[in-house]
């Protein structure tokens, strides 16, 4: 069985089209393209005639063989995913090959050329997008966002060499922060009925939107922590600022008396809490840190005064747009919203003034439903997909 899927696999990965001994003019490539998640497009000016895709390892490369074929301009500057480290071209009179350098293993399939649109078409099977983990930092994979320029060189031969240069379009990519509330000797609210733990809840949902944002290949994402850890209000903050963070995100549940109350809320942080709740939540999500022994509370008021009038009022603005942003995203998803959910109040996790900062409380474990759904994957991954949605907006209107 292996065997026959390694022929198999073979002879999907290698299209041999017969060579056309009448063809004179060269076929000439007018573009190589990866499109969508893992699509490879390669655009002829006229029919394909000798060409061959594969790639081989040790190191790992993607390679395109094309007969009697040539670039038809030099200045080629394809943009490369992240699974592309760089690439070659060697122009000889006959053939041309194309060699990109793979950041992982990764093989092709269906392997197609459409002769009317002279364009040859493959898929790229089997990219890992797994963000590895160190020092209770979340680490997304390095995402390859540059040009890259080629200048042709005659050999006295008459061959021709492409000096390959790359240069990156955008060397920052936003880098977001999640901080999954409470930890470690801190368990926060705890569930009325399931006893969930607000602690163990908020880093699931932090771990699958790390997750998802990092597959999108668009962000650098980390995590304040990724285990069972307590880390103090100011220090989450400090680990923030140190990653240049562009987006602050802290994740949270809520409890309250009245079992009746469910649903998703956002707040930013402000001088004056927006109403009493808001203060009161405020107060108790800042009381975190009393549990290590250093009551912030007591000595809030100024230290919380002074940390906020370093708060730049664009900081503040910004976090209040991405809160919008993220209040349309969750309704179009049908995610149960809390009424005038966008509140205004003091947390401590909020005060950095250089980064667009915002508390979500994911619902309240104080609901029987609510607690269960806060639980499920179904819902971790919708309010996640709901979360990057808003995000993907934010970035697009707000360039870093
Ligand atoms: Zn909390």
């Amino acid at each position: 069985m292996s065997l026959f899927v390694a022929l198999l696999a073979c002879f999907l990965s290698t299209t041999i089209f017969a060579k056309t001994a009448t063809s004179s003019k060269p076929t000439l490539v007018k573009s190589v393209k990866f499109t969508g998640i893992n699509k490879i497009e390669i655009a002829l000016t006229n029919k394909a005639t000798n060409f061959k895709i594969f790639t081989l390892s040790n190191p790992e490369r993607l390679v395109i063989d094309l007969g009697n074929t040539n670039l038809e301009k030099a200045d080629y500057k394809p943009a490369l995913p992240f699974f592309v480290k760089s690439f070659r071209i060697k122009d000889d009179e006959n053939s041309l090959r194309i060699v990109f350098d793979l950041t992982q293993k990764l093989s092709l399939k269906n392997i197609n050329f459409d002769p009317k649109k002279n364009l040859i078409t493959g898929e790229i099977d089997g990219i890992k997008n797994t963000p590895s983990q160190t020092n209770n930092d979340f680490i997304s994979n390095k995402v390859a966002e540059f040009e890259v320029e080629t200048k042709k060189v005659i050999n006295p031969d008459g061959s021709a060499k492409y000096i390959v240069k790359k240069t990156y379009k955008n060397p920052r990519i936003p880098v977001i922060v999640i901080d999954a509330g409470h930890g470690g000797k801190d368990p926060g609210t705890i569930g009325n009925f399931a006893r969930s733990k607000e602690k163990n809840i908020t880093l699931s949902h932090a771990k699958e939107l790390g997750k998802q944002l990092v597959n999108t290949g668009r962000y650098k994402v980390y995590l304040t922590r990724d285990d069972d850890v307590f880390i103090p209000l100011f220090l989450r903050v400090e680990k923030a600022r140190k990653k240049k963070a562009d987006l602050f995100i802290s994740l949270h549940a809520n409890a309250i008396i009245d079992h009746e109350i469910s649903g998703f809320s956002i707040y930013t942080l402000s001088e004056k809490a927006s109403d009493k709740r808001a203060e009161l939540l405020a107060q108790k999500e800042n009381q975190a840190d009393i549990i290590n022994g250093v009551d912030f509370s007591g000595a809030s008021r100024d230290v919380m005064k002074t940390l906020i009038d370093l708060s730049q009022r664009q900081s503040k603005n910004s976090s209040s747009n991405f809160a919008n942003n993220v209040i349309k995203s969750v309704k179009t998803s049908e995610i149960e919203i809390l009424q005038n959910t966008h509140r205004f109040a003091g947390f401590v996790v909020l005060t950095a003034p250089d980064m667009v900062s915002t508390l979500i409380e994911l619902g309240y474990l104080s609901n029987k439903e609510e607690e269960k759904l806060l639980n499920s994957i179904y819902y971790k991954r919708k309010i996640a997909a709901s979360l990057v949605g808003a995000i993907d907006e934010y970035f697009a209107k707000n360039k870093i």
